[in-house]
């Protein structure tokens, strides 16, 4: 069976496939504005059709963090922001208490649209998405990933592994080998919130590799 065919039944029967992104095709756009111009105008993987709007991300372009999530729910995709609902919300809260404002740090998705239902991404759409992330992560060149939730994370290292597995490790990303660390989905705290002492560890951990390259 080729590939392609085999990626398609996995995904319609909700087997997520992660492979390593070295291979992405880059996109040509030397700025933030012809890249924010290109995603707003992205007809790739068809998830134009269901959006209000895309959300590009947002905060400081020089960030020395960049946290990365899944993709937007149904309030980032009404106001074109990433992680403005009841997640968003407990996530701006997990940076501000270790002081961190959201204008501090840069905030998007792996993926630049809803999908329909907040159903996971899908492997096509993830690979479509990549070249923009790849191309903000080139233009912030930040001295720290934190990839917030299983889908970021595993989409961004090529694996599939659980978070529990993930986290409490410096990971590297791409040819910069940017050090990348791995924590729970505000929304997964939500539902399970005597998760957020572990979240608190995960950010001092990662706050640490931030300012050192290493851990405390
Ligand atoms: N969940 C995400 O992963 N990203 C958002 O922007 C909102 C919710």
């Amino acid at each position: 069976m080729d590939n392609g065919l085999r990626n398609e039944y996995l995904n319609a029967m909700g087997v997520q496939q992660w492979v390593a992104r070295d291979a992405v095709v880059p996109v040509d756009a030397p700025d933030w504005t012809e890249l924010e111009n290109m995603v707003s105008g992205c007809t790739l993987c068809g998830l134009q059709e269901s959006r209000t709007r895309t959300v590009f991300g947002v905060g400081n372009h020089n960030a020395d963090w960049l946290v990365i999530g899944e993709a937007p729910g149904a309030d980032e995709d009404r106001q074109g922001e990433p992680f403005v609902g009841r997640a968003g919300q407990l996530l701006t809260e997990m940076l501000f208490a270790i002081g961190l404002q959201r204008d501090d740090v840069f905030i998007c998705n792996i993926l630049k649209c809803r999908p329909p239902g907040n159903r996971n991404p899908s492997t096509e759409e993830v690979d479509f998405c990549h070249a923009y992330l790849q191309r903000q992560i080139e233009l912030i060149d930040p001295r720290l990933i934190l990839a917030v939730g299983g889908v970021a994370a595993n989409s961004l290292l090529g694996l599939n592994e659980k978070v529990g597995a993930l986290r409490g490790k410096v990971h590297r990303y791409g040819e910069q080998e940017i050090p990348l660390v791995v924590t729970y989905h505000p929304a997964y705290l939500l539902r399970s919130p005597l998760e957020k002492r572990k979240v608190w560890k995960d950010l001092q951990f990662a706050r640490a590799i931030c300012a050192n390259g290493q851990a405390e």
